[in-house]
C-alpha cells in the first residue's frame, strides 16, 4: 500500500531532480511530478493522464512498453526509450524520454518517466555531419579538376607542349587551393582545440600590424589599393598570441583586398577604448575598413561560420576556402576579446577587433 506518505517523500526526491520526472500509476495517471516537469507540461500534473502529455508515436510505443511490463510483474525491466520533439520556453527541443519500471519490492506499481534535452548534442552531431559533407565537396572540386588533367595529359594532349604548360598552370593552381585548404582546416583544429586557454605573452598590436602588411605587400601591389595605416604608437602590449594576431589581421586585410578592390583604399586604425560592455576594463580596438562592394545584412550574422560564402563563386576564383573568419573568430574568442562587421550596400565593410588589455 502507498500512503501519501511514500508520495511526499518520492515528490521530494524527484524536485531534486534537475531533470523533468513523473511518476505514473498502472492506471496511467500521475503519481508526482517535479516542478521541472510540471514547468515542462502543465502546473498541475497530478492525476492527470500521462498519454495525454507524452503523445508523440515514438514515445507512446516505450510508454506502453513500460505499462506492459508493468502489467507483466517484470518490474525490473527496462529502461524503454524513445525521443520526441517538445517546445519548452517557446524553444523547440528535442528530449530523450526513459520509461522505468519500478522494482516490484517496493510494493508500487509504477514507472519513473525522465525526460532529458538533446537538442544540444544533437546539434553539435549535425555541424560534424555539415563539416565533413563541406570539407569533402571543397576537396572534390580540385581533386576532379587535376585527375581531369592528368588524363588529359596521358593521353590526348602527350604530345602538345603549348596545352601541356597551360593545364600544369591550372594544375598547380588546384593543388595550392587544396594546400590552402588543409592549411587552414589545420589551423581551425589548432586554435579550437586551444580556445579555453587564454594566452598571455605580451604583444605589440603595432607591431603585429606592421609585420602583417609586410608579408602582404606583394598583395597589395597586386590589388593596386593604398593602404593607410593609422598607428597608436604609444599602445600598451596586450596579452596574446602573436603569430595567431598576425593571421588575425591577415585574414582581414586579405579580405579586404579581395572584395574590396576598386574602392581606392584600406583603412586600418587602432583606437584605445575605455570601455567595451562585457569586457572587465580598456581595450585596443582595430579596425580594418574597405570601400568594395559591402555585404548585404542578411549575411553578417553567418559571415563568421565555417565555409559560409555570400558568393562562393567570387570566393574560389580568387582562391577563399570560406573559414578565414572562422579562424579570426576563433582567435578572437581564445584572447577574450570581440569582433563585430559593419558593412554597407555598396559603401564597404568594417572589421572592428576588440581586445582587453589585460
Ligand atoms: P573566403 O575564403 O571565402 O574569403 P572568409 O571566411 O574569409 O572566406 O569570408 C567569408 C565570406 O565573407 C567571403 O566568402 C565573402 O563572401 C565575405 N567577406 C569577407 N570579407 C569581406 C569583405 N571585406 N567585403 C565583402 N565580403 C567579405
Amino acid at each position: 500500500m502507498t500512503t501519501l506518505d511514500d508520495i511526499r517523500r518520492c515528490a521530494a526526491l524527484l524536485d531534486a531532480l534537475p531533470d523533468p520526472a513523473l511518476l505514473v500509476g498502472a492506471d496511467r495517471r500521475v503519481i508526482t511530478a517535479n516542478s521541472a516537469a510540471r514547468e515542462l507540461f502543465a502546473a498541475t500534473l497530478d492525476g492527470t493522464s500521462v498519454v495525454s502529455h507524452i503523445r508523440q508515436p515514438e514515445a507512446a510505443a516505450a510508454l506502453e512498453r513500460g505499462f506492459a511490463a508493468l502489467a507483466e510483474g517484470t518490474g525490473s525491466r527496462g529502461p524503454f526509450e524513445a525521443r520526441m520533439v517538445l517546445t519548452a520556453s517557446s524553444r523547440e527541443a528535442l528530449w530523450r524520454v526513459c520509461i522505468a519500471p519500478l522494482r516490484n519490492d517496493l510494493g508500487v506499481p509504477a514507472l519513473l518517466v525522465t525526460l532529458r534535452d538533446i537538442s544540444h548534442i544533437e546539434d553539435a552531431e549535425q555541424q560534424r555531419r555539415d563539416f565533413v559533407a563541406n570539407v569533402s565537396h571543397e576537396m572534390r572540386s580540385p581533386l576532379t579538376v587535376l585527375s581531369g588533367f592528368i588524363e588529359t595529359l596521358k593521353g590526348p594532349a602527350r604530345h602538345d607542349p603549348e596545352a601541356q604548360e597551360q593545364f600544369l598552370d591550372i594544375m598547380e593552381r588546384e593543388a595550392q587551393r587544396m594546400s590552402r585548404l588543409v592549411s587552414d582546416l589545420l589551423s581551425l583544429s589548432r586554435v579550437e582545440s586551444e580556445e579555453r586557454v587564454r594566452p598571455r605573452t605580451p604583444v605589440s598590436l603595432s607591431e603585429v600590424l606592421r609585420a602583417t602588411l609586410a608579408a602582404l605587400r606583394p598583395q597589395i601591389e597586386d590589388a593596386g589599393l593604398a593602404v593607410e595605416f593609422r598607428d597608436l604608437p604609444d599602445a600598451p602590449a596586450i596579452p596574446g598570441d602573436r603569430d595567431q594576431l598576425v593571421q588575425v589581421f591577415h585574414n582581414l586585410v586579405e579580405n579586404a583586398l579581395k572584395y574590396g578592390a576598386g574602392g581606392g583604399k584600406i583603412e586600418i586604425d587602432i583606437e584605445r577604448i575605455d570601455h567595451v560592455p562585457a569586457m572587465p576594463g580598456p581595450a585596443l580596438k582595430v579596425c580594418v575598413r574597405d570601400h568594395g562592394d559591402g555585404i548585404d545584412p542578411i549575411h553578417l550574422p553567418r559571415l563568421t561560420e565555417r565555409f559560409y560564402r555570400v558568393d562562393g563563386h567570387r570566393s574560389r576564383a580568387m582562391g577563399g576556402t570560406g573559414l578565414g573568419l572562422a579562424i579570426v573568430k576563433h582567435i578572437v574568442n581564445r584572447h577574450r576579446g570581440r569582433l563585430n562587421i559593419r558593412s554597407t550596400r555598396g559603401e564597404g565593410s568594417s572589421f572592428i577587433v576588440m581586445l582587453p588589455e589585460r
